[in-house]
């Protein structure tokens, strides 16, 4: 069986792995992002290292964004516009490929877990799903007829728009670019700038959750109605809360209001919204699934 290596690329944390897939991991590290040249070198010699004992295939990145994920773009492997330092506009996909001289597959950490939970999770057997991460950010991705879903550049559905009631919310948000969008009102840490406590800590009887599920049922209900979604997967720390997947669940479907006229909503919404097949193995997994599927497009 082919072995891959997987990089799962975070913006506090890196993991790298390699395995063939769930039943199959060898070897983990993680340590913390650092400079790109830091972080890359520890992340080559690990794969190095492994390489002695077993030839690794291809090597898969899931990586924090904004990233060029385009194959035909000049700076197809780049981290593009992070505030992230020594980031902004850094290489990611050459220096691994020049070190380890294999395939070298890179998406967005979202697009990863999602072809993750596809291949072995969650999502096996459809074809147009979602995966979104509730964690120190919220980003979504997915795929849309079977192919993980790119376009002008990749999908940042963290940072749509959500009707507001301020007379019940006054919270401005935190994201730097847009205030109060999706990422701006649900991740974790805008979770501890509202309430002073950090997510993890919110007892699950704190409002916070019954305002947290209403935005999140507002974001699924609009990516409902624009992509028609089989299955939506909700991942990320925040996301671990137990009362939260109900909440949403039923909010979405009193704002759906039965107008979405399929069982799958209708009766079967605890199988529509679900958490992560693969748990909190999602993004490293996924990172592997982009190595495998590298090796087909070389083919
Ligand atoms: P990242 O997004 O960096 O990959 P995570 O998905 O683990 O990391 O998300 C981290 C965020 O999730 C933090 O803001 C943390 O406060 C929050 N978090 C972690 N565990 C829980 C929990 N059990 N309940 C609620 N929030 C949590
Ligand atoms: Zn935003």
């Amino acid at each position: 069986m082919a072995l891959y290596g997987g990089i799962e690329a975070g913006g506090t944390k890196i993991v790298c792995a390699v395995g063939s897939g769930p039943d199959d991991m060898r070897a983990e590290v993680r340590f913390p992002t650092t400079r790109p040249e830091d972080t890359l070198d520890k992340a080559i010699a690990f794969f190095q290292e492994q390489s002695r004992s077993a030839e690794i295939s291809a090597i898969g990145i899931a990586t924090f964004g904004p990233a060029d994920v385009n194959p035909s773009s000049p700076t197809f492997g780049f981290i593009t516009s992070t505030p992230k330092p020594g980031w902004a506009n850094a290489d990611f996909v050459g220096p691994v490929q020049q070190a380890l001289g294999v395939p070298v597959g890179f998406d967005t950490d979202v697009n990863g877990a999602a072809l993750g939970e596809y291949r072995w999770g969650a999502a096996q057997g459809l074809d147009t799903f979602l995966y979104l991460t509730i964690g120190t950010g919220v980003g979504g991705g997915g795929m849309l007829g079977g192919k993980l879903m790119h376009g002008l550049v990749h999908p940042e559905m963290g940072h749509m728009r959500l009707p507001r009631d301020r007379h019940r919310d006054s919270f401005a948000g935190i994201c730097p670019y847009h205030g109060d969008c999706l990422e701006g009102l649900t991740c974790g840490p805008a979770l501890q700038a509202h309430w002073g406590v950090a997510a993890e800590k919110l007892p699950p009887d704190h409002p916070a959750w019954e305002l947290e599920a209403d935005y999140l049922a507002l974001a699924l209900h609009n990516l409902v109605c624009i992509l028609s979604p089989q299955r939506i997967i909700l991942g990320g720390g925040v996301a671990q809360q137990p009362i939260l997947l109900p909440l949403v669940r039923q909010k979405l479907q009193t704002l759906l209001n039965g107008y979405v006229q399929h069982p799958a909503i209708i009766d079967d919404i605890d199988t529509y919204v679900v958490a992560p097949g693969l748990g909190n193995h999602a993004g490293v997994l996924g990172a592997i699934a982009l190595a495998e599927m590298a090796t087909r497009n070389t083919e």
